[in-house]
């Protein structure tokens, strides 16, 4: 490619907190690459503002989560720092397709898809459509348009004809909101309700749709990444049916115990369905599994949390190639890489724990405080990608609940298992309540050993919380 076409990037702000905020700036610092922290006031200790060159508080006077949406100001402040480029980690305005197109109108680079997939991606009906038209299996289920009344009725006559049970689905929605599952018909209207307008609340839409809710599936999900040229891959596989309440809590690369011909039906699926969506950047295509079918449920236009397991096993940088791909790289180049698709071998097995600061023995409940000890895991195939994880660190109750990812890789699941299992033993953390030991009865329960949980395993199986 010729050389007057890259736009190389000279400084870049990530428009995130905590730990994706210090893996975008780990990244930009390994390319030389200036980088500019934003942060609330409820974040003004937090570790990722002194992991940057340049930090900058946003949202004075908001409530903790709007300093991280406010989409005018963080422009402002991404001109004022003479930013190239943003990178929008995952949640908040991430998947945000005003963002990606007012990132584009002010001039500065939006390190994820074109605003255009942003916004296909970013409605569920609409990416399901898109599935279908390239012939990739999707999860039977109806639209549901028009107002409270026309969409009960049609919830109604979707349920008569298939049966239950179903499951409502925020057409916008993420992180496992805005879904209820329904098993009997009198209860569809209160939960299109509630489903309704917790998706208004959480996603300002108050969209939804059903699908039939498959009963004992895995999770698996193929991870994208395209250039601006037109080439693209798939990095393989990953297991995330360890979860609760549709939330990932376990993730793996590549997927333990499952056949070779369905992963590659399933990947060749993912790719089949990004080149139809113009896809570049990195990206993630989520199916469900059962026996030897799988069906597309969506597409995250975005860096994922569980990227990591994926560079573990592949040796690509997601974070880095997505840097070079927003600079005008190609794949091939050496700048990212990838000759071609065989060149992307999985070696060995990845395992990703989240250890959250939360009560397991009470449902979860999330805990907040200082941490008073603090002791982490080090050693041969274990990497942490965290922040605030220090002694006299302050856990804000107002964000999510992760504290640090625990990546264990081994040249075996087997291994891998063990490795993560005896990174978990080496945590002492006091001050907050945390999920270890609930991590490390799922590590030692004999079907996460043998690959085969499915993503009601956690609820199902309630010696995990002895
Ligand atoms: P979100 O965008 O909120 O993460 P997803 O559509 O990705 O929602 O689904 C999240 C999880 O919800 C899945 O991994 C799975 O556990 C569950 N789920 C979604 N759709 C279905 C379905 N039709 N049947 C059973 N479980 C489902």
């Amino acid at each position: 490619m010729a050389q007057t076409s890259l736009r190389p990037i000279q400084k870049v702000l990530c428009a995130n907190r905590g730990e994706i905020a210090i893996r975008v700036f780990r990244a930009c610092n390994e390319l030389g690459i200036r980088t500019v922290a934003i942060y609330s006031d409820e974040d003004r200790t937090h570790e990722h503002r002194h992991k940057a060159d340049e930090a900058y508080r946003v949202g004075h006077g908001k409530r903790p989560v709007e300093a991280y949406l406010g989409i005018e100001e963080i422009l402002d402040v991404a001109v004022r720092a003479g930013v190239d480029a943003i990178h929008p980690g995952y949640g908040f305005l991430s998947e945000n397709a005003l963002f990606a197109e007012a990132c584009e109108r002010r001039g500065i680079r939006f390190i994820g898809p074109s605003s255009a997939v942003v916004r296909t991606m970013g409605d569920k009906v609409a990416a399901k459509q898109l599935a279908k038209q390239v012939g990739v299996p999707t999860v039977p289920g109806t639209t549901l348009e028009g107002d409270d009344t026309r969409v009960l009725a049609q919830a109604r006559e979707f349920f008569a004809e298939h049966g239950g049970p179903v499951l409502v689905k925020a057409a916008h929605g993420g992180g496992g909101r805005g879904m209820r599952v329904v098993r009997e018909e009198k209860d569809l209207e209160a939960a299109l309700a509630s489903a309704r307008s917790e998706a208004q609340s959480a996603f300002g839409s108050s969209a939804v749709f059903l699908e039939k809710f498959l009963e004992k599936v895995r999770h698996i999900e193929v991870q994208l990444l395209g250039d601006l040229h037109g080439n693209l891959v798939h990095l393989h596989e990953r297991d995330c049916s360890v979860q609760r309440r549709h939330q990932k809590v376990i993730e793996i690369a590549p997927a333990p115990n499952l056949s070779p011909a369905l992963k590659h039906a399933i990947c060749d699926a993912a790719v089949r369905l990004a080149r139809e969506a113009g896809y570049s950047s990195a990206g993630t295509a989520e199916f469900l599994v059962s026996d030897d079918h799988f069906y597309f449920i969506e597409c995250n236009a975005r860096l994922q949390v569980e990227h990591t397991v994926t560079e573990q096993v592949t040796g690509v940088d997601l974070v880095q190639s997505q840097i070079r791909i927003a600079e005008g790289y190609a794949l091939n180049a050496p700048e990212v890489g990838i000759p071609s698709q065989e060149s992307l071998q999985p070696r060995g097995y990845a395992v990703q724990l989240r250890v959250t600061t939360e009560d397991p023995s009470n449902n979860f409940m999330p805990d907040a405080g200082i941490i008073t000890a603090w002791r982490a895991a080090t050693g041969f195939g274990i990497r942490l990608d965290g922040s605030n994880g220090y002694t006299n660190a302050h856990i804000s109750p107002y964000y999510d609940s992760m504290l640090v990812k625990v990546i264990a890789y081994a040249p075996t699941f087997q291994g891998a298992v063990m490795k993560g299992q005896r990174a978990l033993r080496e945590f002492r953390i006091r001050g907050v309540k945390t999920n270890l030991p609930f991590l490390e009865n799922v590590l030692r329960h004999p079907a996460f050993q043998k690959g085969e949980t499915y993503t009601r395993f956690i609820d199902e199986t309630p010696e995990l919380f002895h």
